[in-house]
């Protein structure tokens, strides 16, 4: 300001100013149905505004190094599947999302839940800042008038984008969330030791666990620095339920391999499953990946697609194949405990012990 410089703040980043809604007694909103019914009474979509056509840099640069000298690049290349997925960059972001528009948008609403279909795959564009909420809705906006997709899958992506909005309203009012659950009762809950979960957390995170979405998803994460969203679930809840390994742990691995890995998503994400945070999934709802993976890759595209040691089982057996008879096995060319590894958890007594903790927990 003393060199005569204006600077002006925008809220670009979300629809709407984290700090701007409240409930009735000014408390911020820890449920989202009425955080979101806030949100569009309030939001009034301003026009997007188009990037200036020419950005003057100054007369007289300072002396700089060139972007290749910065190395940023990984050696080896471990980065390149990532490629296949987008096109990092603005660029990259705006081709994605006309495909989008004009693909993946009609029957988003069911597709979503299904690992193998497709949802927008606008999450690290998002993150980084490459596209902004308030396009992506100008571009539905003009499907909407032109209605090149159903009303039902437009609201229901919509209703997504009000998600990542309510998990940064969540981390601006309660910053001590990417580390502490936000429901104090959870400081209690009886974890196992971390000397105790060390073998089953590196199998997780290696995709060994012998549970077939469980492992899919994570091998997926590993390849490509994305997973989707129902597989994010599930593999949360795996972690903190049936292996009762703090979700932090599981937090800190998505931050380390995901692409999209978002401080505020992320932890909301994992809040959610763990039944510790806002409008939390209660404890006692524990995923089964079994009933999940019969149920959204019922011919298992997914599975095969990330197992392909499984690959040869057929879509009856693929989704639990210690439950298989030997001679399907044998068909398949499947050694169990030497080409898949057997559970290392039964999924009964993981629960009970979850369930168990929970009850513990509660009663402290
Ligand atoms: P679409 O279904 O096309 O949704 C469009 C956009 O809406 C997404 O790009 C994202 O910005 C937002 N969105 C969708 N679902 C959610 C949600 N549940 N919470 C918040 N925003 C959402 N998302 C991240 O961007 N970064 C993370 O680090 C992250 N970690 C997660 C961890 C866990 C345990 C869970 C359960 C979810 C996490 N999510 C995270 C949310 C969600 O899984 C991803 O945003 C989504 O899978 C990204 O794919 P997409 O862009 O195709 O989503």
């Amino acid at each position: 300001a003393a060199r005569g410089i204006e600077a002006q703040c925008r809220d670009d980043a979300p629809w709407h100013a984290p700090e701007a809604l409240t409930t009735r007694s000014g408390q911020p909103y820890r449920v989202f149905t009425p955080f979101w019914r806030a949100l569009r009474a309030a939001r009034a979509e301003p026009p997007v505004t188009p990037a200036p056509r020419r950005l003057p840099g100054p007369a007289h640069p300072p002396a700089s190094a060139a972007l290749a000298d910065l190395d940023l690049l990984p050696q080896p290349r471990w980065d390149r599947q990532f490629y296949a997925d987008g096109v990092p960059g603005e660029e990259g972001a705006l081709q994605r999302l006309a495909a989008f528009v004009d693909g993946e948008l009609a029957g988003y609403r069911t597709q979503r839940e299904m690992p193998a279909g497709g949802s927008s795959r606008l999450s690290p564009h998002l993150h980084f800042g490459e596209i902004s909420a308030r396009q992506i809705l100008a571009a539905l906006r003009r499907a909407q008038a032109e209605q090149r997709a159903p009303e039902d899958d437009i609201a229901a992506f919509e209703r997504q984008l009000g998600w990542r909005d309510f998990a940064h309203y969540l981390l601006e009012h309660f910053p001590d969330t990417p580390t502490q659950p936000l429901n104090p009762a959870f400081v209690q809950f009886p974890w196992r030791a971390a000397a105790d979960y060390a073998a089953d957390l590196q199998a997780w995170q290696r995709g060994q666990t012998g549970i077939p979405l469980v492992d899919a998803g994570m091998r997926e994460l590993w390849a490509s620095g994305w997973m989707h969203n129902r597989v994010r679930m599930v593999v949360a809840s795996f972690l903190t339920k049936h292996l009762l390994i703090p979700w932090q742990e599981g937090a800190r691995w998505f931050w380390d391999t995901l692409v999209d890995a978002d401080l505020a998503n992320n932890t909301l994400g994992w809040q959610w499953v763990a039944g510790c945070g806002a409008d939390a999934a209660p404890y006692f709802r524990v995923f089964n990946p079994v009933l999940q993976s019969q149920r959204f890759d019922p011919r298992g595209i997914y599975l095969r697609r990330w197992l392909p040691e499984l690959a040869r089982l057929p879509d009856r057996a693929i989704h639990a194949p210690w439950q298989a008879p030997p001679r399907q096995l044998a068909a398949a060319g499947l050694r169990l405990g030497r080409d898949y590894p057997h559970p290392i958890v039964d999924l009964a007594a993981g629960r009970q012990r979850a369930l168990a903790a929970y009850a513990a927990m509660r009663a402290r």
